[in-house]
């Protein structure tokens, strides 16, 4: 039989669960461009966009997923011929850099594997040696959605700081944005990329780049009109907001979503993102204590609050979200850049996620793992709910 009628659970790292006060508020006819109620939306997010990026700065909209975000942010600060360090824990850090590499710039990685944060003191080795200061940004990401690596990003402007480098700090906070806190001013990012379809809660399709006065002054001339972030903070008529038509339903969407996470309170929602890590967290110890499952990241201080990678040491990773997905409608997120991907699984918990949603996902893959007989420690659902219950 099948009990997966009823409402789907994507529980993936992105996208994320679409509030319905977001599905409704973009349940509309087309409005007027030229003027009137999209033009003031369009205003009102600017400031509530900077005030989850913790940012008096100016902050540039995209229509396109996070890889718009990544080119739109290069291709102002680097030119090509330029050199980027790239500081990587996981597939995503790699993409950056491979946009960074088609970009034309000189692009040297440092990776720092799948399951470990940023070694700042290596970081800082990377950056001592660049003597002539030639590194022209230093490319890190927050939050790994590959691996659910976290990684220290106000350390490593300690580590700039510190070894006197001029570089850019560009951070991609795609995955972490509106679930782990950052603070961009706080913490001295220069650059910051997201996009809405994570901790923004809003369908994929548009992405920002906030910057700052120094990224502003570091401005690459020979950037494409399209990618140019200057008219897009500083829009003399409208469109130039989006270098076209706007993103109509998108901006009443994430108007909505943005409306939420003000209701809630930032800090609320960074604490309810964090309590339901340690819900999943919990679980998956005890699965652990008795089978082969493990959380990926060891260290719970370089955990994402937004998702977790589980490693199964076989196939059972895909087995068991075939499972919960055909049988319950829970869909978990693939082993993505893992080698053999199948052996891993990931938990999106990002964006409108309950307790008893944590609960109800928690609960179906211990359904699942018992259905495949796949070995794990019995209590996990006790363990889950005594994090739940100190809430
Ligand atoms: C999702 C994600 C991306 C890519 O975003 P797309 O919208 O899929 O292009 C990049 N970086 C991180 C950290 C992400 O989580």
């Amino acid at each position: 039989m099948s009990l997966s009628y009823g409402r789907p659970y994507l529980a993936i790292p992105g996208p994320s669960v679409i509030p319905d006060p977001v599905l409704q508020a973009m349940h509309r006819a087309s409005p007027n461009i030229y003027e009137g109620e999209l033009h003031d939306l369009t205003h009102s997010l600017i400031p509530d966009l900077k005030s989850v990026a913790l940012t008096d700065h100016n902050v540039a909209i995209y229509i396109g997923n996070g890889h718009a975000a990544w080119e739109a942010a290069l291709a102002n600060v680097i030119a090509a011929g330029d050199k980027v360090l790239v500081l990587a824990t996981g597939r995503f850090g790699i993409g950056w850099s491979e946009i960074a590499e088609g970009l034309g710039a000189k692009v040297e990685i440092i990776d720092f594997g799948a399951q470990t944060a940023i070694d700042l003191d290596r970081a800082e080795q990377a950056l001592a040696a660049d003597q002539d200061g030639r590194i022209k940004a230093v490319l890190a990401v927050h939050v790994d959605t590959s691996t659910s690596v976290k990684s220290d990003i106000a350390g490593l402007r300690a580590v700039l700081d510190r070894t006197g480098h001029p570089a850019l700090l560009m951070a991609d906070c795609i995955a972490s944005l509106g679930c782990d806190r950052f603070e961009m001013d706080g913490w001295g990012v220069d650059v910051m990329v997201s996009a809405c379809q994570k901790g923004l809660m809003t369908p994929a399709g548009i992405s920002f780049v906030f910057f700052n006065d120094k990224a502003g002054a570091a401005q690459n001339t020979a950037v494409s009109r399209y990618w140019d972030w200057r008219p897009r903070v500083k829009p003399e008529v409208y469109y130039q907001y989006f270098a076209g038509t706007a993103p109509t339903h998108h901006l009443y969407g994430l108007r909505a979503a943005l409306d939420l996470i003000k209701s809630e309170g930032l800090d609320a929602v960074f604490a309810r993102h964090a309590k339901i890590a340690q819900t999943v967290w919990a679980a998956v110890d005890v699965w652990g204590a008795d089978g082969p499952m493990k959380l990926n990241v060891a260290n719970p201080a370089q955990r994402s609050h937004a998702v977790t990678s589980i490693a199964m040491g076989s196939d059972a990773a895909l087995e068991l979200r075939r499972w919960t997905e055909h049988k319950c409608g829970l869909t978990l997120g693939i082993g993505l850049g893992r080698v053999p991907e199948e052996h891993y699984f990931r938990i999106g918990h990002m964006g409108h996620v309950s307790g008893h949603m944590i609960m109800g996902a928690l609960g179906t893959i211990d359904a699942g793992l018992k259905a495949l007989n796949i070995p794990h420690g019995r209590g996990a659902l006790d363990a889950a709910s005594e994090v739940i219950a100190t809430a």
